[in-house]
């Protein structure tokens, strides 16, 4: 096919889900003052999410957002937007079934006015690429990058729509199911939980107030997010095979079955969405960065979602990399060059160890079914509600809530 044109930049994004739509919003100054050029390929054709007024959708997927990544997204000029649908965590309540240890985390203690928030991802979604289609970057959608080969200075693509960019910096933002990773030669480490999400949204018969619970039962943990008004966010994890059964229930069955897992602590659950299911392995990417190539989000980390820590690690790479970035324009270094993703990879290193080892460590540790671990799980919450600081730590971390 002839190319429809032919575009150098110096920057391609791959992908414009919340990460690579993030990292865009996240260059802006530097688009806007015309000192990179930035191209964004996303696959899938828009929602149709413009029309006014946005309602949120009962089945609408959220993530638990920490407070450095609010806090990320205000110095993007994208947080005031998304705190419209933001639910905010005043509490969270740990337990395990068939043990009486429970620990409790209220922001008050803490002095702040919320753990964190629950926004719904397609609204998130919405708010990024609003902020988006207001910046001069090259907008390709929906076009999917089909190849991508090495040249001299970065990295030629070709794009399902017959157009080819080359770029000095390609980003690999696609969520890791693409295959071009692979292609790339960049190998993954994959270790099935042999469990599986299910998530939906749920609704509760009296008003949550902000408590987001986490329970760990023998077959996984279950958590209970806030969201706004009386929905809550169920992330139940099953064994793997254990969840076709649940999925094919009716909704009152499947709500009577969710009681007796989770008890009546947030009350009686009325209603459910949609249900989805989500297979959980720990993927690692062996290579995050080399000159003229990064990889961010689930194309380099893929974690167990509930420690929900997934996108605020990503959106913390996708600062770090903008910082390497104009640390490397202050040097006259380029985007794509080996300085600059050196600098990149210094940088996560360290928290993108310390957050697959943590959320990996909580499954384990709570998946094992052990009676004396059991025990000390047990005693363990019991003693994190004696000793402050061990017991925050868990709480916060375990939510995804701590940076
Ligand atoms: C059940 C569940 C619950 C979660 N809850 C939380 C939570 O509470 N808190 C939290 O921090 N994290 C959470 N996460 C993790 C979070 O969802 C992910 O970190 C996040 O979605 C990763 O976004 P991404 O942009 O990297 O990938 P994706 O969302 O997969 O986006 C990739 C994008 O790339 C596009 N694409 C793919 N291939 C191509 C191609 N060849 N060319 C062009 N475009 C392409 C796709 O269309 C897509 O839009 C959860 C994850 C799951 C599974």
């Amino acid at each position: 096919m002839t190319p429809k044109h032919d575009e150098k930049v110096d920057i391609a994004i791959i992908g414009g889900g919340l990460v690579g739509a993030s990292l865009g919003c996240a260059l802006a100054a530097l688009v806007e003052g015309a000192r990179l050029r930035v191209a964004v390929i996303e696959a899938a054709p828009l929602l149709p999410q413009r029309a006014e007024p946005w309602q949120p959708s009962f089945d609408a997927r959220a993530s638990a957002i920490a407070g450095g990544s609010a806090r990320h997204f205000a110095s993007l000029g994208v947080w005031e937007r998304m705190a419209e649908m933001a639910a905010p965590i005043r509490t969270i309540h740990v337990s395990e079934r068939g043990r009486l240890g429970v620990t409790r985390l209220r922001a008050a203690e803490l002095g702040v006015e919320a753990l964190g928030h629950v926004i719904p991802n397609a609204w998130m979604g919405r708010v990024l690429h609003g902020r988006l289609s207001e910046l001069p970057l090259a907008w390709h959608c929906p076009a999917r990058v089909e190849a991508i080969h090495p040249v001299a200075e970065g990295h030629r693509l070709q794009l399902s729509d017959g157009s080819e960019l080359e770029a000095g910096l390609t980003v690999l933002a696609d969520g890791g199911r693409s295959g071009l990773k692979e292609r790339l030669g960049i190998e993954s480490h994959e270790r099935p939980y042999d469990q599986v999400a299910l998530i939906a949204s749920v609704e509760v018969s009296r008003p949550h107030e902000g408590v987001a619970y986490e329970r760990f039962t023998p077959a996984g943990p279950i958590a209970l997010l806030p969201l706004q008004g009386q929905a809550m966010e169920l992330v139940w994890t099953h064994e793997r095979g254990q969840e076709e059964r649940r999925l094919a229930l009716s909704d009152g069955d499947f709500l009577a079955e969710l009681q007796q897992a989770f008890g009546d602590r947030a009350g009686h659950f009325r209603r459910v969405g949609r249900r989805h299911a989500y297979p959980l392995s720990l993927i690692t990417a062996r290579e995050t960065a080399r000159p003229g190539l990064a990889v961010l989000g689930n194309a380099a980390h893929a974690l167990h979602p509930v420690a929900g820590q997934g996108f605020n690690l990503a959106l913390r790479g996708v600062m770090d990399l903008v910082a390497a970035i104009e640390t490397g324009i202050e040097r006259d270094q380029r985007p794509g060059s080996s300085a600059v993703l050196q600098d990149f990879e210094a940088r996560r290193d360290a928290d993108r160890g310390n957050v697959i080892r943590f959320s990996d460590g909580l499954i384990r540790l709570f998946g094992l079914d052990l009676p004396l671990l059991s025990h000390a799980r047990a005693a363990g919450l019991v003693g994190l509600n004696l000793t402050g600081p061990l017991r925050r730590g868990l709480a916060r971390r375990a939510m995804g809530l701590e940076r």
